[in-house]
């Protein structure tokens, strides 16, 4: 522990870096840097720009974020604690800069929320390493998970490749130690330094969702979180199970991706709400699978820890390394721009570019129709996703795409290939999700709008073929899946790497 340098007037200085945490309530690092009432608190929020592009940092998700931050800034000032805004190019020029700030401003501490990316985690420990050299003292906790990675562990263990069993452990951990969620923290006696102004956007990063849309779908700030899962457990979350899967219906799902990605929302927050739900109402079957979900989101944060390759672009299974994806641009094009002639597909492209979301069920539907009938690289569309989604997670995107490709964890059997009509018919079936997204289709029947006919095509819609035979596709992509047997398996560790985390 480093020895503390103290400030003029005797109270310690703390600074609390916040990262992908942006709320007041239930925050860890927060909470621990007031926990000394007389501690003085400020708050830094780094803009990265160069960093973030690497990241295909998504504009809409940079909108939420700014907006979310200036709510966050002014109920941190009520506390007393100004938060501050300093602009870097990337991680890598981070550490110099926070040690540069402790060190002008006479900090004691620096608190932060882990992260659990390669990046992030390679960005702490220069920091930490940094700061430690000069002296000052550094806190950081496990405030993503409910149960942190490295915690959920097999008998002989190694990290969970596959869902049931991390979710059965997963569980009961939770269970045994019980679920806290913190208050906001108390006031400070002062504020020792000025706010800084949060900018409204950041040069280079567009939001491909016009703004007033964008801020009517996703309200800024953590009171607006709160709100939205609220009215999800009070009204919705007890027809989860049925409805979950019917992308027309918006209210379905809790549509709280974008604030657990950035933080405006603990996962405790959740498990809370879920809880007191139950006790007070009694179980339901619909609530545990809402809890399930929240454990694929550990479950693959998870995985980004214990199976690091998977944050470097590489597979899960590396045995699918050998697969030779179809490099396509013209094809990919027409899949990003909700082209395809498959009026499921382009309904659901067509939402992520007008909504900066996507539905779950429409997510593995467009990733196995790129990776399965167009046998594009799934990375391609990893890629394509975090650029436009308001709530890009790496863990969540990458875990969903590689699950479509078949070349994740617990992964779709390659040879089960959802056949797009046939999804559309099942979960979309008056076309209802499909006529608000492609408003040629919309004056047909709920018969023809699934696979419209060549001609009504040619001669009465503005709307092209289908660029795929799915059958032969499929033939195709099984086939290459199936080589795979006969080339090399790469290497598939199941340890966890040398992180302490
Ligand atoms: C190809 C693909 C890409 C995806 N990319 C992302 C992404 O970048 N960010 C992201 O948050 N989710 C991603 N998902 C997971 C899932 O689609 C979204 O989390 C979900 O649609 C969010 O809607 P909701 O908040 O209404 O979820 P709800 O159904 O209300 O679920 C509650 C929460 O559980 C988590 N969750 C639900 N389903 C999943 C899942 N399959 N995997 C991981 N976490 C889940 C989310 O945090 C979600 O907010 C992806 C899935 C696929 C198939």
């Amino acid at each position: 522990m480093a020895a503390h340098q103290g400030c003029s007037c005797g109270m310690k200085r703390h600074l609390l870096w916040l990262r992908a945490d942006l709320r007041s309530i239930d925050n860890s690092a927060l909470h621990e840097a007031c926990l000394d009432p007389s501690a003085l608190v400020a708050a830094v929020w780094f803009i990265t720009p160069e960093q973030w592009r690497r990241h295909d940092k998504a504009g809409v998700q940079l909108d939420l974020e700014l907006r979310t931050l200036q709510k966050l800034s002014a109920t941190l000032a009520s506390l007393n604690i100004p938060l501050l805004i300093r602009t870097v190019p990337d991680f890598a020029a981070i550490p110099q800069h926070l040690l540069a700030l402790c060190q002008a401003e006479a900090v004691d501490a620096v608190f932060w929320n882990r992260q659990y990316e390669w990046n992030e985690r390679v960005r702490d420990k220069a920091a930490s390493a940094l700061l430690e050299q000069h002296g000052i003292a550094r806190h950081a906790f496990h405030d993503q998970c409910l149960v942190k990675p490295g915690d959920v562990l097999t008998g002989d263990g190694c990290f969970y490749s596959v869902f049931t069993p991390f979710k059965k452990n997963w569980l009961q951990q939770i269970h045994r130690h019980g679920v806290e969620v913190l208050p906001a923290p108390a006031a400070r006696p002062v504020a020792w330094t000025h706010a800084d102004a949060v900018p409204d956007s950041v040069s280079g990063f567009v939001s491909h969702v016009a703004p007033e849309r964008a801020a009517a779908l996703w309200p800024a700030g953590e009171e607006a979180a709160l709100a939205r899962l609220e009215d999800f457990v009070e009204h919705h979350i007890r027809r989860y199970r049925d409805l979950r899967d019917i992308p027309s219906l918006t209210d379905a799902t809790s549509r709280l991706s974008p604030y657990l990605a950035i933080g405006a929302i603990s996962p405790r927050q959740c498990w809370q709400a879920a809880l007191n739900e139950i006790q007070a109402y009694g179980p339901s079957a619909d609530i545990d699978q809402w809890i399930s979900e929240l454990g694929w989101r550990e479950f693959y944060k998870h995985i980004l820890v214990g199976f690091p390759r998977v944050n470097k672009h590489l597979p899960f299974r590396m045995d699918t390394v050998n697969l030779r994806w179809n490099d396509d641009e013209a094809a990919f094009q027409r899949w990003c721009e909700g082209k395809t002639g498959f009026p499921i597909v382009d309904a659901a492209m067509r939402q992520l570019r007008e909504t900066g979301w996507m539905h779950n069920r429409m997510r593995m539907v467009t990733a196995m129709f790129l990776t399965k009938d167009l046998f594009v690289d799934w990375r391609w569309g990893e890629r394509f996703f975090m650029q436009h989604l308001v709530d890009g997670d790496l863990a969540a995107n990458n875990g969903g795409w590689q699950w479509s490709a078949s070349t994740g964890n617990d992964a779709a059997p390659y040879f089960r290939i959802f056949n797009p009509r046939l999804q559309s018919e099942k979960f979309d079936p008056e076309g209802v999700f499909i006529r608000r997204f492609v408003p040629e289709l919309a004056g047909l029947d709920r018969k023809r709008i699934h696979e419209p006919h060549g001609k009504q095509r040619d001669f009465l819609l503005d709307y092209p073929l289908p660029m795929v035979d799915h059958r032969a596709a499929c033939e195709f992509t099984v086939a290459q899946f199936k080589k795979l047997g006969e080339l090399p398996v790469g290497r598939a560790d199941n340890k966890a790497d040398s992180f302490n985390v």
